[in-house]
């Protein structure tokens, strides 16, 4: 038997919270309480937390149609490592924390809470930002809402198949796309047929409905209205199954302990929320919310591959060093760091604008969303495969989680709308938003810094020109929109070591292409040190 050595001791326990330098900065200067963040990061930390996201992801969920007797029961089983994580997320309030404890601060500390959660495990994350993003979407139909807001802003999970009255806590889902169409809502083909009663009844298909055990589905149909918003509940009023059928669960690239499903509507019992034939703009109100959590989603898996990567090389040696210490890991590390910093700086302060309530943050987070949604869930699967190549063959390794970060990457730039959708977002946000470009100069030239200020001044003058108005150049615009956003955070709060990467970097195009490719002159050491201990 040979003998194991030069190999590093496995990341656990660790605080997800005190051990991330950069979060704990973040979310605190954005408004979130150091104490139960602290209280979180060591829940998520301990081995039995993280075994569980093993465990969910190594039995996924199966698709039961009938029971033993032949009923249609489409059910779909989870392992129980899947309920003991989402109870854990619930008892946090990650689901529903902001509205049913609404304070300053509150959608930061549980942004920084999603973040933790992603990394140790990431389908679950889906039923709870979903839950999160419903609430003010349901809350335009008040009455409608009551019953379901009770169970939700409940700090528990209830995974029983009951009807809403008998649950002790409840998670929402969505249904928008269909075969047809997922991007072009307007083609949807679902129709809602008043029942004479004041609810309606919904005949059609979802090509994507995931988390299909949520309690109840924020839809979109069709009435003679035009495209309308409603609440399909997972029980009809008088206590029956509604006439939903699940006709098969996605076999997906990641995201495997999560179910997502393919549906049939058989005339549905739903409820309309909001003023109806209005629905697009009423379920993209929740869509803003998800659009969040996919940064923050994607900034937590970067910083859980970056987290695995740094332990790694600071305990692994190769040609008599510790690989930290070999010059070009280090600015592997140090361009990863930066990557993942930029997008956790500026996740963290999207966050803030969903608390503050003055127009200042309406507008930003208008326009900044689809723009950071965009760009920081693209940088994802880069950051994840090259962490992953920081572990040399035990990153293609299961058992290492980057397979399961890799996979997962994409997920969150396709969802909610995919990444072209969330460029010509913008553009049309800039355009149609009073006082966006007044709000972005502003929020770019409050930091005096001659790097930023000619990327700034060029981004301007694209941002006022034909750019704005020719599609096939939004990418181009929104990424550039969000370097100079993450530059200016970065100018303003991080050591000067951070911000002068990435300016040399991100803004004046020294490198790119691969991480490592930091020039010159850096203070590389100190970036990739910033990253960790973990423990
Ligand atoms: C794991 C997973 C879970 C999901 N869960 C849900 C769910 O629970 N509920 C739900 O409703 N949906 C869900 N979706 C669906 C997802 O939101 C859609 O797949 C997505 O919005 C894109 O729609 P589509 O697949 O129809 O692609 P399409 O709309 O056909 O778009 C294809 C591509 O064309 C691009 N494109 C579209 N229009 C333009 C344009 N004008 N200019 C340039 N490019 C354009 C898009 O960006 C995209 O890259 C899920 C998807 C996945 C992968």
């Amino acid at each position: 038997m040979f003998e194991v050595s030069n190999q590093p001791p496995p990341l656990e326990p660790y605080n997800l919270f005190t051990s991330d330098i950069v979060l704990r900065e973040a979310a605190v200067r954005e408004g979130a309480s150091a104490k139960s963040l602290t209280a979180m990061g060591q829940v998520f930390g301990a081995p039995e937390t993280i075994a569980l996201g093993f465990a969910a992801n190594q039995n996924p969920p199966q698709l039961k149609s009938f029971d033993r007797f032949g009923h249609r029961i489409d059910e779909v089983e989870f392992h129980p490592a899947w309920h003991d994580l989402l109870r854990i997320a619930c008892s946090f309030g990650l689901h529903s924390h902001p509205w049913a404890e609404p304070k300053p601060g509150a959608h930061v500390a549980r942004a920084a809470g999603t973040y933790m959660l992603t990394q140790i495990e990431s389908g679950v994350y889906c039923p709870i930002a979903m839950t999160y993003g419903s609430v003010p979407t349901l809350r335009q139909s008040p009455e409608v809402a009551e019953p379901w807001l009770r169970a939700i802003f409940n700090a528990a999970h209830d995974p029983r198949s009951v009807p809403v009255g008998e649950k002790n806590g409840a998670l929402i889902g969505m249904g928008m796309t269909e075969n047809q169409g997922g991007s072009d809502l307007r083609t949807n083909t679902t129709r809602a047929e008043p029942a004479g009663d004041g609810s309606f009844r919904l005949t059609g298909h979802k090509w994507f409905l995931s988390a299909p055990m949520c309690d109840a589905f924020l839809v979109l149909a069709q009435s003679v209205k035009g495209p309308s918003c409603f609440l399909l509940p997972r029980w009809t009023p008088e206590e029956k199954r509604n006439a939903v059928q699940i006709n098969r669960l996605k076999d997906k690239l990641g995201n495997k302990s999560n179910a997502s499903s393919e549906v049939e509507f058989n005339g549905a019992y739903a409820q309309l929320i909001g003023e109806e034939g209005r629905g697009i703009a009423t379920i993209i109100e929740m869509a803003g919310y998800t659009r969040l959590d996919c940064a923050i989603g994607s900034s937590g898996l970067m910083r859980q591959a970056l987290a695995q990567a740094v332990h790694h090389a600071r305990h692994r040696t190769a040609f008599q060093k510790k690989l930290i210490d070999q010059p070009l890991m280090t600015n592997v590390l140090a361009d990863l760091a930066l990557e993942c910093e930029a997008a956790t700086v500026l996740t963290m302060r999207l966050a803030r604008a969903y608390d503050e309530r003055h127009e200042i943050s309406t507008v930003f987070r208008r326009v900044v969303t689809p723009a950071a949604k965009f760009w920081i869930c693209k940088r994802a699967p880069f950051v994840t495969l090259e962490a992953m190549e920081v572990l040399g063959g035990s990153g293609y390794i299961e058992e290492s989680i980057l397979p399961r970060l890799y996979r997962e990457a994409p997920v969150n730039s396709i969802w909610e709308g995919s990444g072209n959708v969330m460029c010509l977002d913008v553009l049309r946000a800039i355009e149609r938003t009073p006082k966006a470009a007044e709000v972005l100069r502003h929020e770019l030239e409050a930091v005096r810094d001659a790097r930023l200020k000619a990327f700034a001044e060029r981004l301007q003058g694209r941002l006022a020109a034909a750019d704005r108005h020719d599609e096939s150049q939004a990418r181009v615009l929104v990424r550039d929109l969000v370097l100079a956003l993450q530059a200016a955070l970065l100018i303003k709060h991080a050591p000067p070591a951070v911000a002068d990467a990435f300016c040399a970097s991100r803004l004046a195009g020294e490198g790119g292409g691969a991480f490592g490719t930091l020039p010159r002159g850096l203070d590389l050491r100190a970036l990739a040190e910033r990253a960790g201990p973990l423990n």
